[in-house]
């Protein structure tokens, strides 16, 4: 019964993961009902090519397609994507590897995708006017943009105490550092340094890679509230973005063209070139897919954000990296499971010890009637000789005599009574006396036939129960038996022939057990009269 028990459970919980890994997540229709779900994609810059791969998508008809309606809306030095997409005034946000710095920090963002494997931040400084190296930097005039953790964690990473820079809001381009109002500007090698470049200022590039930090550069993120509530459509935007910037990345000139066109008509097209060979460079894109992203990655980027102070050691980026091939949570199912499993485990336990018990059970009946075999035996047999003893004899010669009856097959008695065995006893002592016994129910056992059975009755009288045997046979049978117990001397001694007087008795019609020994009896008696070591017919 609890074997039975423990299969049902298992073949139900297969049934319930059959019947649930089947069904497709709840979300799945929320897309491709006809209506466009509306998103807002806030860009961490001002519009040019670092935005290419979503117009694109949306020039395209890729977020059409997956059933989105998005805005891109523009960025720049004085936006925060971070704060709007956690506040919910965007659904999806660019941003830098700081992102790590702010979930830590307790924004509720969500990296999705890394577009850049290797990011373009660097500080710039006028080689004419400017601190030579980092080390010089203090003292100096910094204009540092939002969320350029990074950087700081550059300069932590070379020992320059940030404290002692005089940092200013960043005005989105370069014209502050051409003018000399300050120092250093934090920028995009994708960007700034062209713009430098075209205004004929000789410039220095401090990259954190100098200092071994080299971080994801622009990541798409979201917010945690979108992963739970819409993760068709982070699924949907994710997939839509990416394939966008494929094509930003195969099709350069296209993305530019619509740049142009659409989003910054005052950038020249040769600014625009650059910036996209550069984000090329930064994108690996004929290394690595477009937007992937590694948690190990990540966990070295946290590394990198803990030695500059800016998030604890063993920072959990769980929660920080989407699982874009995340299933529906299960964990219901898991731990329903889990304690099926648990209870089919008890029902185990409990069925094994149940069953060690059975075990135990059975064997110890089986040692319980094999011993009461044993004694059953015991009872209905002479210890000495190993012969039934007088209660056996009585019984199995009653059936005996009432199948003899029955049937009408003839049936014989003997008696038998060593003779003169009280003076072995007295000559040679009991233990010569019992030996003797056994002398003699071996030699009477080799006159007799398989079928007689022979019983001790007495101290040293025997019977013989003879089936199927007329007076004749058993006379015969008697007068072997005499015979073979004369050739035998009796133990110890040397010619003291053993001999035995016996009484035959034939069962008459309607006669009882005890009526028909009772004739063998009185025969025997009449043996030992006429003189002993003889067969006497009743
Ligand atoms: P008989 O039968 O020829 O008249 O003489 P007997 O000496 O055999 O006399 P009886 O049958 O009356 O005596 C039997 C003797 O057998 C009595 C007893 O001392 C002895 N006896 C009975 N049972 C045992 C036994 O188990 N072992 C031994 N050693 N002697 C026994
Ligand atoms: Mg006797
Ligand atoms: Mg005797």
């Amino acid at each position: 019964m609890p074997q039975r028990l423990q299969f049902l459970i298992l073949a139900l919980s297969t049934l319930l993961v059959a019947l649930l890994a089947g069904l497709p997540p709840a979300w799945a229709q929320a897309a491709g009902d006809g209506l466009l779900t509306p998103v807002r994609l806030q860009l961490k810059w001002t519009h040019q090519f670092q935005g290419a791969g979503f117009y694109l998508a949306l020039e395209r008809g890729y977020y059409r397609e997956a059933g989105l309606d998005v805005s891109i809306i523009e960025g720049g030095p004085t936006i925060d994507a971070v704060e709007r997409v956690a506040r919910g005034e965007a659904d999806f946000g660019v941003g830098s590897a700081g992102l790590l710095v702010e979930r830590v920090k307790g924004r509720p963002i969500v990296a999705l995708a890394a577009l850049m494997q290797h990011s373009p931040f660097v500080l710039l400084t006028r080689t004419d006017t400017g601190p030579p190296h980092v080390h010089a930097l203090p003292g100096h005039r910094l204009m540092l943009e939002t969320h350029a953790e990074e950087l700081l964690a550059y300069l932590a990473a070379e020992r320059v105490p940030v404290g002692m820079l005089t940092i200013v809001p960043h005005s989105g381009s370069v014209d502050a550092l051409i003018k000399g109002e300050v120092d250093a500007i934090t920028a995009y090698t994708t960007s700034e340094p062209y713009d430098l470049r075209a205004a004929g200022i000789p410039y220095q590039v401090f990259s954190p890679r100098a200092a071994g930090i080299d971080f994801y550069g622009d990541t798409i993120f979201t917010s945690d509230r979108m992963i739970r509530e819409a993760p068709a459509v982070v699924q949907a935007f994710r997939k839509a973005s990416l394939r966008g910037w494929r094509e930003a990345l195969a099709d350069p000139a296209a993305a530019i063209d619509l740049i142009r066109r659409s989003y910054a008509p005052g950038l020249e097209r040769s600014r625009l070139t650059f910036e996209a060979e550069e984000m090329a460079r930064l994108m690996m894109a004929d290394m690595v897919e477009v937007g992937y992203m590694h948690d190990g990655r990540w966990r070295h980027i946290a590394e990198g954000f803990a030695a500059a102070g800016l998030v604890p050691r063993d920072t959990d980026l769980s929660g920080f990296l989407y699982d874009f091939d995340q299933k529906p949570d299960m964990t219901w199912l898991y731990t329903a499971l889990g304690v099926l499993g648990l209870l089919t485990a008890a029902i185990g336990l409990v069925t094994a010890r149940f069953r060690a018990l059975n075990r135990r059970l059975r064997m110890e009946v089986a040692e319980r009637s094999r011993l009461e075999a044993h004694f059953r035996v015991l009872a209905s047999q002479d210890g000495l000789t190993g012969l039934p003893n007088r209660r056996s004899f009585l019984e199995t010669a009653q059936k005996e005599v009432s199948r003899a009856r029955m049937t009408g097959t003839p049936l014989c008695l003997m008696m038998l009574d060593i003779d003169h065995f009280k003076s072995i006893n007295d000559q040679f002592g009991h233990a010569a006396g019992d030996a003797s016994l056994v002398v003699f129910c071996k030699a009477s056992r080799q006159a007799l036939r398989e079928q007689d059975v022979m019983a001790r009755i007495g101290g040293e009288e025997f019977a013989v129960l003879l089936t199927d045997t007329d007076i004749a046979g058993a006379l015969a049978v008697a007068e072997r038996l005499r015979v073979e117990v004369e050739k035998h001397d009796a133990e110890p001694m040397e010619h003291r022939f053993l001999t035995v007087s016996v009484g035959v008795a034939m069962l008459a019609a309607g006669e009882s057990l005890d009526q028909v020994l009772n004739r063998a009896d009185r025969a025997l008696y009449t043996a030992k009269l006429e003189g002993r070591n003889r067969v006497v017919m009743a």
